[in-house]
């Protein structure tokens, strides 16, 4: 009898245990009254306790980086999904919030962890979402940059910017959360968490601002989703505003180039939003105000689901239409202007340097992020790459891009390139990014492809990323990332052709093609999916 009673006692105190209150789980950075930044294996830590305390929470490790570590999300849903699929027919709106690519931008990855906390405590406001959101948290891509000593980094443990590696899918930690997270889940909108902008805002937004995705999702962004951020945080005591600075006549953004997380999804057809939360802040209020803007997101979400899903999945939808009748332009070169609509911003004034800030307000002021088209191709039915480009069909497939192979020898009418110049140069941690300059004008000619040549249609729903990469003047492509040096055509200099002549009177050089080859044209081919 004794014996039972002690077994029972211990069936009573592991319940006891297991079923501590979600909301009583604390980060290790609260815990130390917000003085440090939870480590990544108190991290892991206490996403496994908030595990145990709920029973909507799913979590799961996507990867593992350089150094080893694994890489944690969790899913959360009611009822309880686990796969893709689930969420899929469920009918819900996915969004997906992450932090923390930049392994030093650390303020949003504790913002992220306290939330997870509220996503796991019945009653809380983040809880009720659930109803009509399945919600991915992904608090940290980059452990390595958090983890390096003596102080973390931007890249990874190579030194690598994995915001800028979206298209070139090098690194192996992004190209799992790429592979395993965005392109499995298809996120309907999501967040991806950095530290920047500026004061007196405490966390900065922006949609994706590049030329080739579907406008309507950045327009909407402007018009509802960032209104309804700054509505939520005014009244939690916060402030926030565009990403990233201004002066006295105009508010500046950033970057266009589609190897950022958030231009990415742009041309994944989803709502990709920057977050970005300004240094000097208290870190207290930091993560807390990242927090509560992180929720905003979840809550316009779910108030708008509907509305969600029907802009992404026109994008998605007209992304397909737009290939299939080859129809239309593919951006290659853009800039930014004033958008039609003005905004109002504080900025501080004073010299760089100078200890004392000088706040100036700005009423009815340009923000400068209108994309705007400045060179644009017509867009192919289909590109066609000789066999001997599968260094460039390997990046192709890494996003998961389809790829036919002809079946036989086929004469295909094409447009080609000609190139007028190749240069390298260094661009970010790349050593000899390749850029062509090419004429404006194209041959067109039948060529005979032999069985085995590659053809990407750019009617899929990968459409806008495959054109990107294979239009070779844009600033993201198969070109500039180097898979295409040992078949690029040769260009002669004026001194080389009299040095050939010595020894062959008659030499000349052949016409510099760019051996990717564009079917205008919608056209039956004979070809199978490669697997
Ligand atoms: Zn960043």
């Amino acid at each position: 009898m004794k014996k039972y009673s002690t077994i029972i006692l211990s069936i009573v105190l592991i319940l006891i245990i297991t079923s501590a209150n979600a909301q009583d789980i604390l980060t290790a950075s609260e815990k130390s009254g917000f003085q440090r930044y939870t480590s990544h294996v108190e991290l892991i830590d206490f996403l496994k306790k908030i595990q145990a305390a709920s029973t909507e929470m799913k979590l799961g490790f996507y990867g593992k980086t350089i150094e080893g570590r694994k890489i944690p999300y969790a899913v959360f849903s009611r009822p309880s999904i686990t796969q893709p699929w689930e969420a899929m027919v469920s009918g819900k709106t996915i969004a997906m919030l992450v932090a923390n690519v930049h392994g030093g931008e650390r303020t949003l990855r504790e913002s992220n962890l306290m939330l997870i906390r509220e996503l796991a405590t019945p009653g809380t406001e983040a809880n009720r979402l659930l109803d009509d959101l399945v919600i991915i948290m992904v608090p940290t891509i980059n452990p390595d940059g958090f983890e390096n000593k003596p102080r973390p980094t931007r890249g990874n443990s190579q030194g690598v910017d994995m915001n800028r590696d979206y298209m070139k899918l090098e690194q192996p930690a992004l190209v799992q959360y790429v592979q395993n997270i965005m392109l499995k889940w298809h996120p309907h909108i999501f967040v991806d968490g950095h530290n920047g902008g500026s004061y007196p805002y405490n966390v900065s937004y922006q949609a994706p601002s590049h030329a080739a995705p579907d406008q309507r999702l950045t327009e909407l962004s402007d018009r509802e989703l960032f209104p309804f951020i700054d509505k939520k945080m005014e009244e939690s005591g916060y402030r926030s505003f565009y990403y990233s600075g201004g002066n006295e006549r105009a508010w500046r953004v950033g970057g266009s180039d589609p190897r950022i997380g958030r231009n990415y999804g742009g041309f994944l057809n989803t709502f990709g939003i920057l977050f970005e939360s300004p240094g000097g802040q208290d870190p207290e209020i930091g993560a807390k105000s990242g927090m509560v803007a992180y929720l905003a997101v979840l809550q316009w979400t779910a108030q708008n689901a509907d509305k969600v899903m029907m802009y992404v999945n026109r994008a998605r939808r007209e992304t397909i239409e737009m290939g299939d009748a080859a129809e239309g332009e593919v951006p290659v070169a853009m800039t930014y202007e004033a958008e039609a609509f003005k905004v109002n911003y504080e900025y501080n004034a004073a010299p760089r340097g100078e200890r004392e800030r000088d706040m100036k307000k700005v009423t009815g002021g340009d923000i400068l992020k209108k994309p705007v088209i400045t060179k644009a191709r017509p867009r192919p039915y289909a590109y066609i790459l000789e066999a001997k480009a599968h260094k460039a069909v390997k990046l192709l497939r890494k996003h998961g891009i389809t790829v036919e192979v002809l079946l036989k020898d086929t004469e295909i009418p094409v447009s080609v390139y000609v190139m007028e110049s190749v240069s390298r140069r260094e661009e970010y941690d790349h050593p000899a990014a390749v850029t062509v300059k090419l004429e404006d004008t194209v041959v067109d000619t039948v060529l005979t492809f032999p069985g085995g040549t590659y053809v990407i249609p750019t009617g899929q729903m990968m459409g806008r990323v495959a054109a990107h990469l294979l239009e070779p003047e844009t600033n993201d492509n198969v070109i500039r990332w180097n898979t295409m040096d040992a078949i690029l055509p040769r260009m002669y200099t004026e001194e080389q052709i009299q040095r050939m002549r010595r020894y062959r009177s008659n030499f000349k050089p052949g016409l510099p093609i760019i051996p990717i080859y564009k079917l205008m044209r919608p056209t039956p081919l004979s070809t199978i999916i490669l697997n």
